[in-house]
């Protein structure tokens, strides 16, 4: 036999399954730089370097061990069209890859794979902690999947912050209301820096490719310092669990202007591309742990999110495409504001997130779900455009991530499947977490009129508009509790201002 292994750009793990069987007399490795791939969105500048740059780094690695490697820059065509041209012309017998993350294209292979008449051996992606079965599993005839009970099966089930008798360390599962403080009022103070590395000689020649073949893609390359070999991963890692972990639970929620990383580990990009693996996070956070003796809450609020979430919307992307990607619970059909690509809007809260976001393809969890994800939930935006939005800006986007937190959970376009109640908030929130409201255009807490917070506003129209839903389920009763001491005439005046703002979206 003679076989193609196909390794994607987000598979970048030289301990890959595929890689186990390798014969290296006869088989080939092939990995495309499809420029398709970055086009079908809209992608930041950076994101495509990332990858580009971390495949090339990866190919080099696969190279210097003495593997044979097709490797394909650069091409106009689909990795599919790629993959069916080499299967051909290489008459190899065997197909093999990992299952791709994104659903789209495991069903391209597929195709492929079946078009030529050859025998394709997709392999279980062994990354993650929970298999697709193990998760189906779990699922079963559940008709409310909840984040925090597959989260206790994990840490059960893999023996991570449980005692000898399947308790949870520090008596409880989940420490969340610990971990939502904002900053102090004058400020984070110092932040240790997160460990950032300058472009080698491969990235530097792929930043001037991308800046010359994509100058109308949004953000820029001036501030690309990402990790895009296992070794800087492994030293992020590293950084991370000895100076930011400390303090990343308690400040996880908060948000200051000019403060675009906070205490947050920015390993999104590294686990994606799979640089890193899951459990060496997780062992090296446990580590830390045990030898700074530091707080339960920030452990267990880092854990959760890799152990938990990250697990969890893997296993919900899967278990819901394709219905998900159309998944529109509310019905909204508003346009995405220009402003999201520029960050030209007299919002301070959205032009500060907006602005990192371009500068980095950067933002974190709280910016993304409260700042542009509150907003564009209630501005009633299309799901699709805000889904396009995040899959194109951020560095860490990938589809089977990207689409479960965005439509998922930030516009609760799947309904209750997988989260209790939309995440909404007027701009008391932000003003509570933040400090943009002191120096923006608008007043948190006006609800109408000229200097009326857009997001107040909003969040005061959304209720009033779902008021009847909100009350009908005791997990949302009580946020509509609150119109009751809004006047009729104010509510009116709220509503009057809501539909000229909407009308409006892109002046705001
Ligand atoms: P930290 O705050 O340091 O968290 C540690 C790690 O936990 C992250 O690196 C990530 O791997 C994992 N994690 C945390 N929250 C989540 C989550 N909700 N879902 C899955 N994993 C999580 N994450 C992506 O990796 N890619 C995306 O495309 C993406 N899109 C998002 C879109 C929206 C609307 C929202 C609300 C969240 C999205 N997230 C996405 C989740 C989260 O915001 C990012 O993982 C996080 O901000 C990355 O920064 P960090 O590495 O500094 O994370
Ligand atoms: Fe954002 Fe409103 Fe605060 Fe301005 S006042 S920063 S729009 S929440």
């Amino acid at each position: 036999s003679k076989k193609l292994i196909l390794i994607l750009g987000d598979q970048l793990d030289i301990a890959s399954p595929a890689l186990k069987n390798i014969d290296i007399a006869v088989d080939a490795i092939l990995m495309v730089e499809s420029a398709n791939e970055a086009q079908y969105v809209w992608s930041h500048k950076a994101k495509i370097a990332l990858f580009v740059s971390a495949m090339r780094h990866f190919a080099k690695q696969l190279e210097q061990q003495g593997l044979s490697l097709i490797y394909i820059k650069q091409s106009t065509k689909t990795i599919a069209e790629n993959l069916k041209v080499e299967l051909v012309k290489g008459k190899f017998t065997h197909l093999i890859c990992v299952e791709p993350g994104e659903w789209r294209l495991k069903q391209a292979i597929e195709a492929v794979a079946s078009e030529v008449g050859i025998e394709l051996e997709m392999q279980e992606d062994t990354h993650f902690y929970c298999s697709r079965e193990e998760f189906s599993a779990w699922v079963a005839n559940k008709k409310e999947l909840r984040l925090e009970y597959f989260y206790r099966l994990m840490r059960k089930k893999h023996g991570i912050l449980v005692d000898g008798e399947g308790n949870p360390e520090g008596g409880q599962w989940n420490f969340d209301k610990d971990n939502r403080k904002p900053f102090p009022k004058k400020g984070p103070g110092l932040i240790n820096p997160p460990e950032l590395f300058d472009p080698d000689d491969i990235t530097r020649g792929v930043l001037a490719e991308v800046e010359k073949r994509y100058p109308d893609h949004p953000g820029s390359l001036a501030n690309f310092q990402w990790p895009v070999t296992r070794k800087q991963a492994l030293q992020a890692l590293q950084c991370f669990v000895e100076h930011r972990l400390a303090t990343f639970g308690i400040h996880e929620d908060a948000m200051w202007t000019g403060t675009p990383f906070g205490w947050h580990s920015l390993l999104s990009s590294s686990l994606n591309l799979k640089l890193l693996n899951p459990r060496e996070v997780i062992s090296a956070v446990l580590g830390a742990w045990k030898k700074y003796d530091l707080d339960i809450a920030t452990v267990e609020g880092f854990i959760r999110q890799i152990l938990g979430w990250r697990e969890f919307v893997r296993g919900m992307y899967y278990l819901d495409m394709p219905q998900m990607a159309k998944d529109n619970f509310y019905q909204h059909q508003n346009k995405l504001p220009a402003w999201y690509w520029s960050g030209d809007t007299k919002m301070h809260c959205m032009k500060a997130t907006i602005g990192q976001t371009l500068e980095y393809g950067y933002a974190h969890h709280i910016q993304r779900l409260m700042v542009t994800g509150n907003f564009a939930l209630l501005a009633e935006i299309l799901p699709k455009e805000v889904c396009d939005w995040y899959l194109a800006i951020y560095i860490d986007a990938i589809e089977w991530v990207e689409l479960p937190n965005t439509a998922g959970m930030a516009l609760f376009a799947s309904g209750g499947r997988f989260t209790s109640k939309p995440y909404i908030a007027s701009g008391a929130y932000i003003k509570r977490m933040s400090n943009y409201c002191d120096s923006c255009h608008y007043k948190p807490d006006v609800r109408f009129g000229e200097t009326a917070c857009p997001m107040t506003n909003l969040y005061w129209n959304f209720l009033i508009k779902h008021r009847k839903q909100f009350e009908a389920s005791p997990r949302t009763r009580l946020m509509t509790a609150n119109l009751a001491r809004i006047s009729e005439p104010d509510q009116k005046a709220i509503q009057i201002h809501a539909k000229a703002l909407l009308a409006n979206l892109d002046s705001v």
